[in-house]
């Protein structure tokens, strides 16, 4: 089930982080960086997040993958990516194609990652997922410091 901002659902969402490692920027520049992972729990469903906390030296990039569970018409367990870029004007986020992200050489049995038009052309789909990405960016602790 999707739910929506505009359904104007109470949230009651929790961010439990159960990792935090310091590992090789998947970019290849050879800089350590943050990766977090651990899950979201909403009311409804409770989607693993995984994040890297990159900075090439143009400011944070920050990508995360959302593990959903499954959405419509695939029967497996569906992920999303993000990337956030902070910009003058503030942080802007954008859905990626898993061969544009961190994650391009994963292949995870059992995972689809959704390309940003499968999102897109689920009604509420973008809302939804924004809703929990927004949540997360700005509640988990190290990602928000990060982001500022
Ligand atoms: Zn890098």
């Amino acid at each position: 089930m999707l739910r929506t901002r505009a359904g104007g659902v109470t949230c009651k969402n929790m961010i439990q982080t159960e990792t935090q490692k310091s590992v090789d920027c998947p970019c290849g520049c050879e800089r350590k960086v943050s990766k977090l992972s651990g899950q979201i729990k909403m009311d409804n469903s409770v989607p693993y997040y995984s994040a890297f906390l990159m900075n090439d030296g143009n400011g944070p990039n920050l990508w995360v993958m959302l593990h959903t569970g499954s959405w419509e018409p695939y029967k497996e367990d569906c992920a999303i990516i993000i990337q956030s870029i902070k910009e003058k004007e503030g942080l802007r986020s954008y859905l990626s194609d898993q061969n544009e992200s961190p994650w391009k050489n994963q292949d995870i049995e059992g995972l689809h990652f959704l390309s940003r038009d499968e999102v897109l052309a689920q009604k509420g789909g973008k809302e939804w997922v924004f809703e929990i990405h927004d949540y997360f960016v700005e509640n988990q602790n190290e990602v928000a410091k990060f982001v500022q």
